[in-house]
């Protein structure tokens, strides 16, 4: 394959899962997204919501639709995502990171992180899906190295997709209004900054970002899957944005398209 066919990679801020089911602009941004990218032959997703100790990648042929939340409207729990799974392509990233780095999980299937994006991206649900978790041992630094190792999946049809919040802070929503805090609209700017100046090194090195970082990332599981994106991208790549707004007060859905 030419470069020419190289998937791009994305990094997509998920947010509320009520996106899944509500006509949102984040909706139609998610869906306008996927009609501008090849089709891909499978999708390997670094969802957020699925930490565990060492990585595991997922296996299964039918993944389940995993209702990883609470408190939300019965019609998001009735949503199925039936994509098929991909044993296939989870043996070949066993075999891309090594086995000493990741193993191969039976039990996990596709949590709303993967499922309340691609529900809106391909709604034929169509396309095979695996996810790959977060290390909860690993530091950002080694969770970007071993991304690096995904790089041969872009020329095989392969569409990589980090799914999570560049700002994530739950304890800090404001349900009612959507201006945002100061800190989240600085930090937004400023990690947006950094991704179209290339500087993965600072982004990767957050917590020396200051204030804003801290208050934007109290946990780091939905600012993680970011890293991953970044750690594919080739010198040559474009970067372009979508969905870019923080909700919420404190949830950034800044999207990004590297390649
Ligand atoms: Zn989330």
């Amino acid at each position: 394959m030419t470069s020419a066919q190289r998937m791009p990679i994305l990094f997509i801020g998920h947010g509320n899962p009520m996106n899944a089911v509500e006509e949102t602009p984040l909706a139609a941004a998610w869906r306008e997204t996927a009609l501008t990218i090849p089709r891909p032959k499978s999708i390997l997703c670094v969802s957020a919501h699925w930490e565990t100790d060492g990585s595991k990648v997922s296996a299964m042929k039918s993944p389940t639709t995993i209702h990883d939340f609470y408190g939300f409207p019965d019609e998001l729990f009735h949503v199925q995502y039936p994509a098929p799974g991909s044993p296939e392509l989870a043996n070949h990233v066993v075999e891309l990171l090594g086995a000493d780095e990741v193993t191969t999980d039976d039990s996990w299937g596709l949590d709303h992180g993967s499922w309340s994006v691609l529900r809106r991206m391909y709604p034929e649900a169509d396309i095979p899906v695996i996810q790959i978790s977060l290390d909860r041992k690993k530091s950002p630094h080694e969770h970007g190295e071993m991304a690096k190792k995904l790089l041969p999946l872009r020329d095989e049809g392969v569409l990589v997709i980090g799914s999570g919040n560049i700002v994530h802070n739950l304890s800090l929503i404001r349900w009612n209004e959507d201006t945002p805090h100061p800190w989240a609209f600085e930090f937004n700017a400023l990690a947006t900054g950094l991704i179209i100046a290339g500087d993965t090194g600072r982004l990767t090195d957050y917590p020396s970002l200051g204030e804003s970082a801290r208050l934007s990332i109290p946990t780091n599981e939905h600012y993680l899957p970011l890293l991953y994106a970044l750690a594919l991208r080739m010198p040559e790549d474009p970067v372009s944005f979508f969905a870019d707004q923080v909700v919420l007060g404190s949830i950034s859905m800044q999207s990004v398209r590297i390649g």
